[in-house]
């Protein structure tokens, strides 16, 4: 990123730094699926400059515009003056939610990611009924509605809930025995949904004797809501945790999250979000520096490589998927790899890179359209491969890849590196 932070935001500099060079274009996820130039980085970026300049206004055109980029930022790796497309949509789109308002259904959503209880008792609630109105399928973590309505269609695969949440299995202190000691970040879809997830993260550190503490407190890294413009959930959520996780940093070595978008959301995003206000913004690169993604730290800072190096080799086939805010944003993508080859045959897709489709919640709801298109070209390589498992360290990704799967007719399994590495342990 060429400007700095305190520009960028004002859209008119950001606009006026594109030359127009057209290299995002190609690698565009919407542009790829809706080929128009308003719909391109390049495009975009003129908009807001036009919209900052006073000569567009926010109306349903360009509210529908400003909410089909999917903040995959393949756009922010080409481009030659690295302007970061994604952080100013990101930015417009909280005055799309001031002059529009947020639907119903995402309010409902967000309040709850601003209170565990409420979030915790809601989960418990659709635990309890998810059979009425949903088709389980216990061995993928995922459920299809029985009944076709307008956002639930028979044939689209949702992740499905966890009797009991990650976070509330466990007691909030782990001894593994160690001298060693780190804290855990688990997510909401890995705390509802995906709860092997958190309970893999443990083998491994019971493994290497390291104790785990749960940070039971955590909230929602609000990344749903700052994708959606609601920045009231973002500045709660974010002072909250930035609070919490000094609290304790200093017991632990690092806060491990087995999740990209959520580590992207903490490491990168809080400090974006407080780029007006300083002390804020200063708090959230200091604690953030603790946070990791679980496999980054793993095969960095601990000998977990070479003990599964000792470990039989699994007969199933893996491909491994880079999710956008795990190696376009924090650069992670070899690590995760390290690990499962250990024990795993890999099998690298045509092109691990290309965004999943997933999108937000906007593009998960009201422009389903766009990720379900988005999700064809993936699960088509996913496909090809003919790998027995595709694994990324994202539940976002699960979620949308799973679905695309779904709709492909692809019967490959999905699992997080963490778990994929959990059951070598055992072997
Ligand atoms: S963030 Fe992704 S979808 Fe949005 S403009 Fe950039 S490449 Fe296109
Ligand atoms: S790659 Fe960057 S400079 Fe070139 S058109 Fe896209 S946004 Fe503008």
């Amino acid at each position: 990123m060429n400007l700095p932070l305190d520009n960028i935001f004002n859209f008119n500099e950001t606009a006026d730094d594109c030359v127009k060079c057209g290299k995002c274009i190609p690698v565009c996820t919407i542009h790829m699926i809706n080929p128009d130039e308003t719909t391109s980085p390049r495009g975009f970026l003129d908009l807001l400059g036009a919209y900052k300049n006073g000569q567009l206004d926010l109306d349903q055109n360009a509210k529908d515009i400003f909410e089909s980029c999917f903040l995959c930022t393949a756009c922010v790796e080409v481009c030659p003056k690295s302007i970061p497309t994604d952080m100013v949509i990101e930015q417009v789109r909280a005055d799309i939610a001031q002059e529009f308002g947020i639907a119903w259904y995402k309010k409902a959503f967000f309040l709850l990611l601003r209170h565990r209880w409420m979030n915790d008792i809601a989960f418990k609630l659709g635990w309890t009924f998810q059979t009425c109105g949903f088709k389980i399928k216990a061995e993928t973590n995922s459920m299809n509605s029985r009944i076709a309505l307008p956002m639930l269609k028979t044939s689209r695969v949702f992740p499905s809930l966890s009797k009991t949440s990650f976070l509330n299995t466990y007691p909030e202190n782990i001894d593994n025995g160690g001298k060693r000691k780190v804290a855990i970040f688990i997510g909401c879809l890995a705390n509802y949904n995906y709860t092997g997830i958190g309970d893999a993260l443990l083998e491994i550190l019971e493994t290497l004797e390291i104790d785990a503490f749960l940070a039971k407190s955590q909230k929602c890294c609000s990344a749903p809501a700052y994708f959606t413009g609601d920045f009231d959930t973002v500045d709660s959520n974010a002072k909250f945790n930035i609070e919490y996780f000094e609290s304790f940093s200093r017991d632990v070595e690092a806060i491990l999250v087995p999740e990209a978008t959520c580590s992207a959301m903490l490491k990168v995003d809080y400090e974006h979000y407080f780029h007006d206000q300083p002390d804020w913004r200063a708090r959230a690169k200091v604690i953030m520096d603790k946070v990791h993604m679980a496999t980054e730290w793993l095969d960095s800072q601990t000998e977990l490589s070479s003990i599964l190096a000792t470990k039989d080799k699994d007969a199933r086939i893996v491909t491994y998927h880079n999710p956008c805010h795990a190696k376009k944003v924090q650069g992670i993508h070899e690590e995760p790899r390290n690990l499962i080859k250990q024990n795993y045959k890999m099998v690298e897709m045509s092109d691990p890179d290309t965004c999943c489709g997933f999108g937000g919640v906007t593009m998960q709801t009201e422009k389903y359209r766009f990720a379900e298109a988005a999700g064809k070209p993936k699960a088509a390589m996913i496909g090809a491969t003919g790998a027995d498992v595709v694994s990324a360290e994202c539940s976002a990704c699960r979620m949308q890849i799973n679905n695309a799967m779904g709709g492909a007719g692809v019967t490959t399994i999905f699992k997080n590196p963490i778990e994929l590495i959990a059951e070598a342990l055992k072997d």
